[in-house]
């Protein structure tokens, strides 16, 4: 075994929590020596934007992604598409958290498309990657993607939960998926399936910190979070993908440097964005020039 960890990619997590703030430079160190190299940090609402922004200029390792989720989507104000494509045209970021959610007890169905297709329409203008959230919404998500067309920069379906037959019919669509440490749960059957399922240059992993921690024994002992739940941090991605590799007929290595290379396919389309960090612990982005900057 090399010394060094093997290099991480964390595919969807969320930083700007405020369960966070107490002790976020330790929670950044322990991802940091644990191998994390990427962690593309999701905004919810026009509320944690700026934090979101904040985080990635102290922070080389955060990609932000600016949207708005559809659990928060009545926090917005007039005019905030205007907004989203000026934040993310004057920052190196990707879109989301967006999508369509039909669990979700308070959901305005309606008001829920109209906002993803105008996010969807950001995305695909300023050609930047999607992270889309999805729950018990898949025909709909389809119907909607048929019907917005072709997204030039793809999009990741974070916390992949749909059915494994639908994993043809959205990587067609430039769908990637990414899955986290809840798949480790032996009652995840079908997401299992589905994790299986996915083509080797579609696959990535993520924390979705503070959320969708994986089972106790692969959890690095960490603060109470919401409610005096568990609090999920990227640190616990080391233990996932160790876990994963096997369902993956790979060893955790070979994972790695896969889930790296599918990253830098994914991010790579963001104008100016600095994917350095990668650099320094997994073979560079083959297909990305990572010397690209500007706006
Ligand atoms: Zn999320």
């Amino acid at each position: 075994m090399a010394e060094d960890p093997m290099a991480l990619v964390d595919s969807h997590l969320h930083l700007q929590d405020p369960v966070f703030a107490p002790d976020f430079p330790e929670v950044l160190d322990r991802a940091r020596r644990s191998g994390v190299k990427i962690m593309v940090c999701n905004a919810t609402s026009e509320k944690d934007w700026d934090r979101v922004r904040e985080l990635a200029e102290q922070v080389p390792e955060i990609v932000p992604c600016f949207g708005i989720h559809p659990w928060y989507l009545r926090n917005r104000k007039d005019g905030w598409e205007h907004r989203l494509r000026s934040l993310l045209e004057a920052t190196p970021s990707a879109l989301g958290e967006a999508g369509l959610d039909r669990w979700y007890e308070d959901r305005y169905e309606t008001e829920q498309e109209l906002v993803f297709r105008e996010q969807l329409t950001v995305a695909r203008d300023l050609r930047r990657p999607v992270m889309v959230h999805c729950l018990k919404a898949w025909g709909w998500l389809m119907r909607v993607l048929e019907d917005v067309g072709e997204l030039p920069a793809g999009f990741l379906l974070h916390a992949y939960g749909g059915p494994a037959e639908l994993i043809g019919p959205l990587s067609e669509k430039g769908a990637y998926f990414s899955f986290a440490g809840n798949v480790l749960d032996e009652r995840k059957l079908r997401m299992r399936r589905s994790l299986q399922a996915v083509p080797a240059d579609r696959l990535l992993l993520e924390t979705d910190s503070p959320d969708l921690p994986p089972p106790d024994m692969y959890r690095v002992p960490a603060r109470a979070g919401h409610e005096g739940r568990y609090r999920n941090e990227p640190a616990n991605l080391t233990a996932i993908l160790t876990a994963v590799a096997p369902l993956r007929e790979q060893t955790p290595e070979q994972l790695a440097a896969m889930v790296l290379e599918n990253a830098c396919q994914l991010l790579g389309s963001v104008p100016g964005l600095d994917l350095t960090p990668l650099r320094s612990g997994g073979p560079p982005c083959s297909t990305t020039d990572l010397s690209a900057s500007g706006s």
